[in-house]
């Protein structure tokens, strides 16, 4: 079984009680999420395989994540992005510097999406941050903790909230839990995209509900309302992600009026991006 289950910690936020289910804490590399996405890939024998291909953006948390893991099992792994920029090609920082020094061979395209992978039985193509239905089993363990700790904790109806990027996270989890509402934020464009997005791994669960941003933030853009939020969680004593558990907390104070039920906030990592995030806030003069 899973000898990695994560603790939930009690959160007093903005006058108000949360539980906090600490993925973050898992593993500094495979973060969050993307711990539970590639956990049967974890457990793959590593003969099965010997070289992964991928592709997304350069400072992508399911790149470095992959990277950890290809290292792990000695698996070879080429990763397709765009052309970077001329400082960070010379200069590689954050997420992507990490990603190169387990070993990643990275491949600069003008138009990733277009590339087909080798044909090859050793070859395991893994789709952008990871939305696949591998990431199910992981999510399933994930689901099964949290059923575990409702019940230890008599709590009788509860919500879950957790960002969604791709929303293979979201749509899993909530298909394991069927008497959850699940509640998640389209984090990278608005909430019609990402149910079709959902929709292209099946029909998504009625328990699971997008509420949305009262102002959407450019994608992995610096943005001040969610440096704020951010900073402020901080300071409460959990640090989050810059980039989706810094939206994800912002949308759900919004909602949080409507919500009686109590709120367990799944933490989905990403903070090994914190750093170069807080760079771009500097160098935007807002930070
Ligand atoms: C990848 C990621 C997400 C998005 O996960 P999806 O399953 O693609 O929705 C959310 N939060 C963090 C910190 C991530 O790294």
């Amino acid at each position: 079984m899973n000898g990695h289950a994560s603790v939930v910690e009690s959160f007093f936020f903005r006058g108000r009680h949360f539980f906090v289910k600490r993925d973050d804490r898992i593993d500094p590399l495979l973060s969050g999420n993307k711990y539970r996405k590639l956990y049967r890939l974890l457990e793959t024998p590593a003969h099965h395989y010997h070289t992964l291909w991928s592709r997304g953006g350069a400072q992508s948390n399911a790149m470095l994540a992959l990277a950890a893991l290809c290292q792990r099992k000695g698996w070879r792994f080429h990763y397709m992005t765009r052309h970077l920029p001329d400082h960070l090609r010379q200069r590689p920082c954050g997420n992507l510097r990490k990603a190169l020094e387990l070993g990643m061979q990275l491949h600069e395209a003008s138009n990733p999406d277009v590339w087909q992978p080798p044909r090859d039985d050793g070859v395991l193509v893994v789709p952008q941050g990871g939305a696949d239905p591998l990431a199910q089993d992981g999510i399933a363990l994930l689901a099964e903790e949290i059923q575990c700790w409702q019940q230890q904790s008599d709590i009788r109806s509860l919500h879950v909230a957790l960002p969604a990027g791709t929303g293979t996270t979201a749509f899993y989890l909530a298909a394991a839990l069927p008497d959850v509402c699940v509640l998640t934020t389209p984090v990278v464009g608005d909430a019609a995209y990402l149910q079709w997005q959902m929709e292209q791994l099946g029909a998504v669960s009625k328990n699971l509900r997008i509420i949305e941003p009262d102002r959407p933030c450019r994608f992995a853009f610096p943005c001040r309302e969610l440096l704020a939020m951010y900073l402020e969680l901080k300071a409460a004593g959990i640090e989050f992600d810059l980039i989706y558990g810094s939206l994800m907390w912002h949308t759900l104070l919004q909602h949080i009026g409507r919500i009686e039920s109590p709120v367990l906030y799944v933490h989905s990592g990403g903070l090994s991006g914190n750093d170069t995030m807080l760079a771009r806030y500097q160098r935007a003069g807002l930070y």
